[in-house]
């Protein structure tokens, strides 16, 4: 990162901490929005983001938005990179879920789509409510997915069900909502 590049500069002002390192652990990825068009601008100056991530400093409250993902991951804090893959994993699937190809597994386990970063953000944003079917605890559901998504070999037609029932219940209606809140707030 070169002195023309302002994101770490911005992020550092901020922060409390005035140490790159320490500051760069105070900030959480806490939203995003879809613009449509790739028409943003990240605080960075960086031009044709069409997804808009806000972070917040858990110290002191500051917000820092829009800024681009793979801006964000420039400033290689494994955390903040993990919470930005959960946000991109999500959003893969939203748009997969929408597009509705019949050649595209939606199936829990379709490595291209589905991942442990991905269940981990899921559980993390609430897609897994708690109902009658995991006893009133919604990280059954999570833990099950997650132990069906490791299997090295194909789930029971018992367990397809459920992995079923759990997409169609929980995780899909929680991602039309994720989506619908990406971008409601289009002009
Ligand atoms: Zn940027």
């Amino acid at each position: 990162m070169g002195d023309s590049y302002r994101l770490p500069r911005i992020v550092l002002e901020a922060s409390s901490s005035k140490t790159w390192d320490a500051a760069i652990s105070e900030w959480h990825v806490t939203g995003c929005r879809d613009n449509g068009d790739a028409s943003g601008d990240c605080l960075c100056g960086h031009e044709g983001i069409r997804y808009e991530f806000t972070i917040k400093n858990s110290v002191n409250g500051n917000e820092l938005s829009p800024i681009g993902s793979t801006c964000i991951l420039k400033f290689e804090n494994d955390e903040l990179k993990n919470e930005v893959e959960g946000w991109r994993a999500a959003i893969k699937l939203l748009e997969a879920l929408e597009a509705r190809r019949p050649d595209v597994r939606l199936d829990g386990m379709n490595r291209d789509l589905f991942s442990r970063c991905l269940y981990a953000f899921l559980y993390e944003k609430g897609a897994f409510p708690p109902n009658r079917y995991n006893g009133y605890d919604g990280r059954n559901d999570y833990e099950f997915m997650v132990d069906m998504f490791n299997k090295r070999t194909a789930p029971t037609e018992k367990q397809r069900a459920k992995m079923y029932m759990v997409l169609n219940k929980s995780i899909f209606p929680w991602l039309v909502l994720f989506g619908r809140e990406l971008r409601e707030m289009r002009l």
